[in-house]
């Protein structure tokens, strides 16, 4: 592992069972979960993630067909559901490897019926319905009632599931969410008066895990709260105890003093107006840590706070160390997660309000550069890498 002496993320997959958990006991009775591990699990890495998540879920749902094919080749068997618009080309994969996809119109719908009565199989799809988001979906009206029939009568097509998204239901005020959850419970009512049951409905994401407990129906899909971020500050945070997932280690590469009047970094953006023993981090924005902390966020230096002195640069930053006298050289820095000894903890939240950032960005931009470790029982259990761009070593 000597190439993870510059950074690593360290994924704490206990945090993630105990996040599970915490959210299954507030699921409304009868719900079960789909756990979200698009973005390579917002950054954490979606195998290890899924096959953590495995005892809590019905399946799974990503962004891309890739995605839902890297799941499949790392042994995940449970259904998976892919969120956005797949290309036709792609339609044959999707019906050969049994993945869900998102259908809303009848060009995709024919097209994906003629691959799998072609290939003798039968495609299970969950229509997308908009209800306020304008992104994808068919809007919960009359003629998409009769469309929603149409598609589900098409020979190897059979209508698994219906879900639509929630704009706002991270905020305080609920009323936009409940609206959007009428409009789609009055349009499976539609269905089911033109004889269309839905066997899945699903609507809620992490804050309707959280808040919304009539939003649960037969399906949630739990997305950023795996990972131990709350969706929003306005969540309630009591109902559902998250623990942080992600910690960010680095070494310090460098130390040394400089004088009053000497500039730190591109910009000279930081001046010393006295002596300040400055210590460099080997990390930066193009390890996907975030420029905007320049000269404002701050790390952990043996549970100790070391403050950004001016810009973070691509590969390296500088931190103030003057009240640090145990940093030296190759020192154990945190920029995310619990110092060690644990004194103190950088969060998420503190990053994304420190920098102005939104907080699913700061981990899923975490980038290749950083290695992935595993922990369970405080344990390595597995890591991954993209030094040559394999997994190794991954949980059972
Ligand atoms: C990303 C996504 C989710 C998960 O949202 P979180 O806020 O991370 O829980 C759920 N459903 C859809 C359609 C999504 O795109």
């Amino acid at each position: 592992m000597d190439n993870y002496m510059r950074v690593y993320a360290e994924i704490d997959l206990d945090a993630v069972a105990y996040n599970m958990e915490s959210m299954k006991k507030n699921l409304a009775p009868g719900a079960g979960m789909i756990g979200v591990v698009k973005t390579d699990g917002y950054g954490h890495g979606a195998v290890p993630v899924a096959k953590t998540i495995a005892p809590y879920v019905e399946g799974y749902a990503v962004a891309t067909i890739d995605e839902a094919r890297i799941l499949q080749r790392h042994g995940i068997a449970k259904p998976i559901l892919i969120l956005g618009v797949t290309h036709p080309s792609r339609y044959g994969e999707l019906v050969e490897y049994e993945i869900r996809p998102a259908i809303f119109t009848m060009e995709q719908a024919e097209a994906l019926s003629a691959e799998a009565v072609s290939r003798g199989k039968t495609a299970r799809i969950h229509l997308a319905v908009d209800t306020g988001m304008s992104r994808i979906g068919m809007r919960p009206d009359e003629a998409s009632a009769d469309l929603a029939v149409a598609i589900s009568r098409l020979p190897g097509i059979c209508v698994e599931g219906m879900f639509t998204h929630f704009a706002r239901a991270d905020e305080t005020d609920k009323a936009s969410a409940r609206e959007q959850m009428k409009k789609y419970m009055d349009f499976t009512e539609m269905l089911r008066k033109r004889g269309l049951e839905i066997p899945v409905k699903h609507i809620s994401n992490s804050a309707g895990i959280i808040d919304l407990k009539e939003a649960h129906l037969d399906m949630a899909r739990a997305g950023i709260s795996i990972y131990g971020i709350y969706p929003s500050d306005e969540v309630d945070k009591e109902r559902v105890p998250l623990k942080p997932v992600m910690s960010l280690r680095s070494y310090i590469t460098y130390v040394k003093e400089i004088r009053p009047g000497e500039a730190v970094s591109y910009g000279g953006t930081y001046v010393a107006d006295r002596p300040v023993k400055v210590a460099t981090i080997p990390v930066g924005y193009g390890d996907g840590y975030p420029r905007n902390l320049s000269g404002k966020g701050r790390v952990l230096i043996g549970g100790k706070s070391a403050p950004i002195l001016g810009r973070v640069c691509m590969d390296q930053f500088m931190v103030d160390v003057t009240d640090i006298p145990e940093a030296d050289v190759w020192t154990e820095v945190t920029l995310l997660g619990e110092s060690r000894p644990a004194a103190d903890r950088i969060t998420v939240d503190e990053i994304a309000a420190t920098g102005g950032g939104f907080t699913y960005e700061i981990v899923c931009d975490i980038g290749k550069r950083v290695p992935r470790v595993y922990l369970r029982g405080g344990r390595v259990v597995g890591t991954k890498d993209y030094f040559d761009d394999v997994y190794r070593d991954f949980l059972d």
